[in-house]
């Protein structure tokens, strides 16, 4: 699976945020299958309006929606790329994850102690991305003279990384991320995702704001939506004390009950839910039956055979083809009898490009 870390100083709202997750994943766990928690992992369900539509038009006995993992990642404080908090350990748990939820601090609130002693975003983001771009320099320092060695020696995977690196090393001590150097070829992308950086995962900020702005964000969730502009990263505007209250409530009616009293049509989750999916270009592709309507994750770009590992690794070994439905196609038909009727089913081979929303049926040999 994929997961997302969530990060940022204490007192931002990460382990409110968490536990708001963590608790709606229990709640879907009398449903769907696959929830075990542990307890800095929760796995909840990856929301999609189309997976009812399919089920309902495929009288489907129940209805599986994809899941994205999130881990807790507490302890960072200014210094930890030189050990201060639990700062090793937490760069640790960051090299693990996918991607990063980075949750701000946007609310201000004289009760709760900010670790800088004033509220202010978009500093404490820096102070992070600092952090997180010193582990990656001192991690990058230390490796790159010996590799260059091996270079000059003729080694052609070590060139191949001291070119990778070089670049990178070029923007950290120009105080740039990772993420922001542009590579090519799928050569050297795939050698700079392999130097187990920090900075190179892709980040949404979450600015948690109190929760009279929930619905429209604050002057603070403002700034950082703007410096997120400017890095080329996105922002989701949450209130992580809604979220608990939210998580609370044991119906979907009473949730949008609450939610509507509110003046929002989502959670807040729902969106960094969503973030955190299109942080990793994931995409949905589908299953529809009679027992039940599935959705599944795969990478963007992903091929059919892929897809169907997703599911069974025989799958993958035996594939023969994939019999495709897009989704509209099957909307617009009213299912899959419906499609099949008016040639909307395509049958696909090993190079077929999975497309967000198609709706498969693999066919395999044991
Ligand atoms: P963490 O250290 O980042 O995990 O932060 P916590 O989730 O433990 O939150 C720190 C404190 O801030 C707790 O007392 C929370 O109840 C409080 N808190 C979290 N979010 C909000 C919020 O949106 N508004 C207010 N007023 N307090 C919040």
């Amino acid at each position: 699976g994929f997961n997302c870390g969530i990060v940022g100083l204490p007192n931002v709202g990460k382990s409110t945020l968490f536990n708001a997750l963590t608790q709606t994943a229990a709640a879907q766990a009398a449903n769907y299958p696959f929830c075990t928690i542990e307890p800095n992992v929760g796995r909840v369900a990856v929301p999609d309006p189309r997976l009812d539509k399919l089920c309902a038009i495929a009288k489907s006995q129940k209805e599986i929606p994809t899941q994205l993992e999130f881990v807790d990642i507490a302890g960072l404080v200014r210094g930890a790329s030189k050990g201060e908090g639990l700062g090793n350990q937490f760069l640790a748990n960051i090299r693990e994850v996918d991607a990063i939820v980075h949750v701000l601090r946007c609310f201000e609130d004289d009760d709760i102690k900010h670790v800088e002693d004033s509220v202010d975003p978009v500093r404490d983001a820096e102070i992070i991305e600092t952090e997180l771009m010193l582990a990656d320099l001192d991690s990058l320092e230390r490796r790159v003279v010996a590799l260059e060695k091996k270079a000059k020696g003729g080694d052609k995977d070590a060139k191949a990384q001291v070119e990778v690196m070089m670049p990178i090393l070029a923007a950290l001590r120009d105080g740039k991320p990772a993420r922001t150097v542009a590579f090519d070829s799928e050569d050297e992308r795939r050698i700079a995702k392999q130097l187990g950086l920090l900075t190179i995962k892709p980040v949404v900020y979450a600015c948690n704001v109190e929760e009279a702005s929930a619905a429209d964000g604050n002057a603070l969730s403002a700034k950082v939506a703007e410096m997120a502009a400017r890095e080329g990263n996105s922002s989701v505007v949450i209130s992580a004390a809604i979220e608990a209250e939210v998580a609370q409530l044991s119906s979907d009616e009473e949730r949008a009950e609450f939610l509507e009293t509110l003046g929002l049509s989502e959670t807040g989750l729902t969106r960094v839910i969503r973030a955190g999916y299109d942080l990793l270009h994931l995409i949905t592709f589908f299953t529809v039956g009679p027992k039940e309507a599935r959705a599944w994750t795969v990478p963007k770009g992903a091929k059919a055979p892929q897809a169907a590992g997703v599911i069974h690794t025989d799958f993958e070994k035996g594939f023969i083809r994939a019999e495709t439905i897009s989704y509209d196609d099957f909307i617009a038909c009213n299912g899959e009898a419906g499609a099949k009727e008016t040639g909307k089913m395509r049958l696909e081979g090993k190079e077929y490009v999975v497309q967000d929303g198609d709706i498969f049926h693999f066919r395999f040999n044991v």
